[in-house]
């Protein structure tokens, strides 16, 4: 008789409840896995979840709270015009200007991450999209884009809106001199593409520094971001992660 395997499955709710439980379950803990990974910054960052009701509405970090402390009830509930709807703590600006339009703009978009990452932020400097250098990057291939501006703190929907517009139907936006946005159909896709696109800048700025990387060919490139690429492959890749932090930091439920 064959065994069982068992596998992750995504969820299903019959409920919004449910579902809205879950996403901000997600959202906690895709924050302590952005501490764990040293992508905090001061008060830079943030990763949104859109509401499952009020599909114009999102949860996000507080303004001014580390990552590594924020629990399930920390999470704020923000309209479309940038008010704190739940929670008694404030709205990061940028937050609002950038993840309002993003959502807007992609209503397939579930969750959007952003954060001031040491090597995203480093090669955003160089305004180029990221090379096919390892199997890891094809996750990217003809996937991202470059929004090839700077005009400071992003506080203006109108930047925001241009900033969707460089995402396009791609999974992330490499913001230049500032750092990488990522979304996903899922919070977890959203934050695993962050932590994944980290380590990708970084290995590409590691091969450019020892020598002259040689990239996979587009053909194999292509054939690899199918498989590496997917939504349910971000999904899936998540959820390692998810089992560690949770059961390491299970006072982000609270
Ligand atoms: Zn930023």
């Amino acid at each position: 008789m064959a065994n069982e395997l068992k596998m992750p499955t995504l969820p299903s709710f019959d409920n919004v409840e449910d579902e809205r439980r879950h996403r901000k379950e997600r959202l906690a803990a895709g924050f302590r896995l952005f501490s764990k990974f040293s992508f905090d910054e001061g008060v830079a960052g943030h990763i949104t979840a859109r509401d499952p009701e009020l599909l114009d509405h999102f949860w996000v970090n507080p303004f001014g709270m580390h990552f590594s402390h924020i629990r399930v009830s920390d999470l704020i509930l923000v309209n479309d015009h940038g008010e704190v709807v739940q929670g008694d703590r404030a709205v990061n600006q940028a937050a609002f200007a950038i993840h309002s339009q993003v959502h807007a703009a992609r209503p397939d978009v579930i969750a959007a991450a952003h954060a001031h990452s040491t090597y995203g932020k480093t090669w955003s400097s160089l305004r180029r999209p990221l090379g096919a250098l390892t199997q890891d990057a094809c996750a990217f291939y003809g996937d991202h884009a470059v929004f090839e501006d700077y005009t400071g703190v992003v506080l203006d929907t109108e930047e925001g809106k241009r900033i969707a517009h460089a995402l396009g139907d791609n999974k992330a936006v490499i913001l230049s001199n500032h750092g990488n946005l990522t979304v996903g159909h899922s919070v977890d896709e959203a934050v695993w593409w962050f932590i994944t696109m980290e380590r990708t800048c970084q290995a590409q700025l590691m091969a450019e520094a020892a020598g002259t990387p040689v990239e996979i060919d587009p053909e194999m490139a292509g054939l690899t971001q199918s498989q590496v690429g997917s939504h349910i492959a971000g999904w899936f890749s998540f959820q390692p992660l998810w089992d560690r932090i949770t059961r390491e930091q299970p006072d982000l439920f609270e």
